[in-house]
């Protein structure tokens, strides 16, 4: 492939420069042409070769033609989470530090256009932030959230908040702007653990006109960002598709090869994804592409037999009772008690919202609806003194 030095040096390398052998379109065909036979030889394979899948076997598991095979599917699914990861749901609960941005993300109220008084959390109030989560539960797990503003929240803003949060939790995970491999190294000496970033879509030209300004603007740049994360060697990232921009099939499709590219490279990591479905914002957004719960269940299990080890989360954005059901199911994490806005947690509510919550319940309440699956919380999967 030939390559422009001056979009390297911005851009750098990475999955970005292989993605376009995979025609969006072909993809779609192949996902909606695959056929009973082809589901029952993936399911078989899967059941009894002991072999990983391919990306294209998953293909064939989140087809409209596995959609009449959701019960064997379940029970492979809950099977491999088991065998993986007992009886457990890890909680984690995410704390919204700046809704300062610098984008234009269309589906977004935090994007650079809304005219709100924008929040960013100084130290005191970071520190008053998790003092109030703790009080809410036993959390370790904590995700750090702002809106990519890095004159506002940069690096030294995020050493700061690391710092600041330590003392309270034992894994800390940012999900901020894509930043430089050097970047992320330095963060992990403040105590980042893991890196969540979402590709949003994987859509090369819809990118463009869902993201039309600000450092965002530039798929290549947040796409290779996951390599530059394996590069820094963060402990654990976090990935996905927003989904209900484009064909969520298409898609998770290209999530599941971004995923197989980069285990093969930063063998050292874990993974782990997340399949959020959009929720109405201040933005005002339509989807253009619905997911159902069935839909939503089929994927989760496809995803789940294709990868044993990857983590599964479902966050607030999903209903209780789906979440609920989904316990058992492949899901191995789950925020709880989650506000969506800086200083949610221990203020009422001031600030704007980046999306409306779905499940309300208390951190207790979804422990108690774990426990009555006969499933254990975890609140703490990961041990900083490994670091
Ligand atoms: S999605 Fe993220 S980057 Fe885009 S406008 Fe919202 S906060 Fe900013």
């Amino acid at each position: 492939m030939k390559s422009d030095p001056d979009k390297d040096a911005v851009f750098g390398h990475g999955f970005a420069d292989i993605i376009d052998q995979w025609s969006w379109d072909e993809t779609i065909e192949k996902i909606e042409g695959a056929r009973d036979a082809d589901v029952r030889r993936v399911l078989n394979q899967a059941a009894h070769s002991g072999k990983p899948l391919t990306p294209e076997d998953f293909m064939v598991l989140i087809s409209p033609a596995a959609g009449n095979y959701l019960e064997p599917m379940a029970a492979m699914s809950r099977q491999f989470t088991q065998e993986r990861f007992g009886k457990t749901i890890s909680l984690y609960v995410p704390m919204y530090v700046s809704n300062a941005c610098t984008n234009k993300c269309v589906y977004c109220g935090f994007n650079h256009d809304n005219p709100f008084t924008r929040t960013t959390l100084s130290m005191e109030q970071v520190k008053q932030e998790c003092e109030a989560i703790r009080r809410m539960g036993p959390f370790e797990n904590l995700l750090i959230v702002s809106g990519e503003y890095p004159a506002l929240c940069g690096i030294p803003y995020l050493e700061e908040v690391l710092r600041t949060c330590r003392p309270y939790f034992h894994n800390l995970t940012i999900e901020v702007q894509p930043m430089r491999a050097a970047e992320y190294e330095r963060l992990t000496h403040s105590g980042m653990n893991g890196v969540v970033c979402f590709q949003e879509t994987y859509h090369r030209e819809a990118y463009k006109k869902y993201h039309p300004r600000g450092m965002k603007s530039h798929y290549d740049w947040r796409l290779n960002g996951f390599d530059r994360m394996g590069e820094a060697g963060v402990h654990k990232i976090g990935m996905g598709a927003l989904l209900g921009l484009e064909d969520w099939r298409g898609d998770v499709a290209m999530l599941a090869r971004h995923l197989r590219y980069l285990q093969k490279r930063y063998w050292r990591t874990r993974y782990s994804v997340n399949f959020p479905r959009m929720r109405p914002s201040e933005s005002g957004f339509q989807p253009k592409s619905i997911i159902n719960d069935r839909q939503l269940a089929q994927l989760t299990f496809a995803f789940r037999i294709f990868d044993h080890d990857v983590d599964i989360s479902y966050s607030t954005r999903e209903a209780p009772e789906f979440r609920d059901n989904m316990m058992s199911l492949g899901v191995t994490s789950m925020s709880a008690g989650s506000h969506t806005e800086p200083g949610g947690y221990s203020h009422s509510k001031e600030a704007l919202e980046q999306f409306e919550v779905c499940d309300s319940r208390s951190p207790k309440e979804v422990t108690e609806a774990i426990r009555a699956h006969g499933y254990d919380p975890v609140w703490k999967d990961w041990d900083s003194v490994f670091d």
